[in-house]
C-alpha cells in the first residue's frame, strides 16, 4: 500500500534530493492517516541530515527536531506519517540500517540519485 502524495510533493522531495547530491537528503512526510493506515501526505519538511561523517551513506534526524514538529502539527490535525531519504549513486532498496530503525506505520519513500538525478523512487513499510 502506497502513501498518497501530490505531484507537488513528490517534485520537492526529488528538488530536496538534488540539491543535497552527492549527499544524503532526508525529511519528514506530513500528512493523515486513516484508520485503515490509508496514508495521504500533505507536505514534507526538511530535515538537517545530522549524521556527522560521511553523510553519503547515513542520515540521522534529530529527535528533537521530530519532537517539536509533532507539537506544531498536532493542533493542525496531522501527524507524521513518514520519513524520506536519498541514496546517492546507490538504489532505491532499504539499506541494513534503513531496515533496523524503521518505525512500523511509517512511510519510507527512498530516492536513488544517479549524477545528480532522481533515476528511482520507491516506498516501504513495515
Ligand atoms: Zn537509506
Amino acid at each position: 500500500m502506497m502513501a498518497k502524495y501530490s505531484k507537488n510533493i513528490y517534485e520537492q522531495m526529488v528538488l530536496a534530493a538534488k540539491k543535497a547530491y552527492p549527499n544524503e537528503c532526508c525529511g519528514i512526510l506530513v500528512g493523515k492517516k486513516s484508520e485503515q493506515s490509508e496514508i495521504e501526505v500533505t507536505e514534507i519538511r526538511e530535515a538537517e541530515n545530522q549524521f556527522q561523517g560521511q553523510k553519503a551513506v547515513h542520515f540521522k534526524i534529530d529527535p528533537l527536531y521530530l519532537y517539536h514538529l509533532e507539537q506544531e502539527l498536532d493542533p493542525r490535525g496531522l501527524e507524521i506519517v513518514g520519513i524520506y531519504h536519498s541514496h546517492p549513486d546507490c538504489p532505491a532498496i532499504l539499506s541494513k540500517e534503513d531496515e533496523k530503525y524503521m518505525v512500523p506505520g511509517l512511510e519510507y519513500v527512498i530516492m536513488s540519485v544517479q549524477n545528480g538525478e532522481v533515476v528511482d523512487v520507491k516506498s516501504y513499510r513495515k
